[in-house]
């Protein structure tokens, strides 16, 4: 399967200040350069930025998370200036927005966007045991539990952001599968398309789905839905070099009839030489798809896992 989605066809919603806005509290920005100058050149970006949205003006005096009492809101670092409702109500209107998202990138650590651990405060200024939330974030993370979603600085890690490009990809490609509607067979055809993908990252997961298909007592939109809620699962599981490894030995076996012993043995010493850390991803890769080429095999042309996004994004070089 090659990847060929339009940058117009892929929108990723972003915290404004990833986009090198200059709307934080000290009016400074934050570009994400993976997101603008590398991602950004096959995807479009749509930037918000909750806290100016609700009125405050940059640069603003410190907001952060407290708790007053058993709530918890966003104001001033004594409680006052609470514009959590503000934020809450601005989040649900995006949220509604970002149904036709693939993905959507946050800032770390603030108190609107943060995805996890998002410090809380007492009114004293003393920091608690308790991992916030960003009110805008969580509003939309809530509205689509399926989006892949991200922090800017988990990006900076080779295996999480392939992870999450691999994800918006994936996902893309069910929400333009679901909006040209469903059948049991396209849901078949997905499936199968995506078998390389989820047994890397849970073998046991793609075996249940695909019981799952298996099933004519369901109907179909039931049977998608409990579908791509397991497989979005699926993908958030860590694929390991040995996961990968054991991936491309399978693929091996479709050319055992066509290589040379000395072709089938490089490739093993590949496929062994990643699963040792010694080479990328990218190298047994290419030599699998370069077979391909010379030896057509139906299913496995059909397969993301061979080019779940643009080569260009160059994710498989890292690890
Ligand atoms: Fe605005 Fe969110 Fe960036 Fe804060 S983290 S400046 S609220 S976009």
């Amino acid at each position: 399967m090659i990847c060929n989605f339009k940058k117009s066809d892929i929108v990723i919603g972003l915290s404004a200040c990833l986009n090198g806005d200059k709307v934080r509290y000290d009016g400074s920005g934050k570009l994400s350069s993976f997101c603008i100058n590398e991602l950004g050149e096959h995807v479009t970006f749509k930037a918000y930025c909750p806290e100016v949205a609700v009125g405050l003006p940059v640069p603003r005096p410190t907001i952060r998370q407290v708790k007053m009492g058993q709530v918890i809101t966003v104001s001033r670092p004594d409680g006052s200036n609470n514009v959590s409702e503000a934020l809450r109500s601005y989040g649900k209107k995006i949220a509604a927005i970002s149904k036709n998202m693939s993905g959507f990138v946050f800032t770390a650590k603030s108190p609107s966007c943060g995805m996890e651990r998002v410090k809380v405060y007492s009114t004293q200024g003393d920091v608690l045991p308790i991992n916030g939330v960003g009110v805008f974030s969580n509003e939309i993370m809530k509205a689509n539990p399926l989006l892949p979603c991200e922090e800017n600085g988990r990006l900076n890690d080779a295996i999480i952001r392939e992870n999450f490009v691999a994800r918006v990809y994936a996902y893309r490609h069910w929400q333009q599968l679901s909006a040209s509607g469903l059948t049991k067979h396209k849901l078949m055809n997905f499936h199968s398309q995506y078998k390389y993908t989820l047994m890397t990252h849970d073998l046991v997961a793609y075996k249940v789905l695909g019981r799952l298909l298996a099933q004519s007592s369901i109907m179909v939109n039931d049977l998608a839905n409990e579908y791509i809620s397991g497989f979005m699962q699926a993908l958030t599981i860590k694929a390991t070099r040995k996961k990968h490894a054991n991936t491309l030995a399978h693929m091996q076996g479709y050319f055992k009839k066509q290589l040379k012993p000395e072709e089938r043995k490089e490739l093993t010493d590949q496929i062994d030489a990643y699963r040792c850390g010694l080479m990328p991803l990218v190298v047994p890769i290419t030599l699998i798809k370069h077979y391909l080429m010379l030896f057509p095999q139906k299913y496995l042309q059909q397969q993301a896992y061979l080019s779940p996004y643009p080569d260009q994004l160059r994710l498989r070089y890292g690890y």
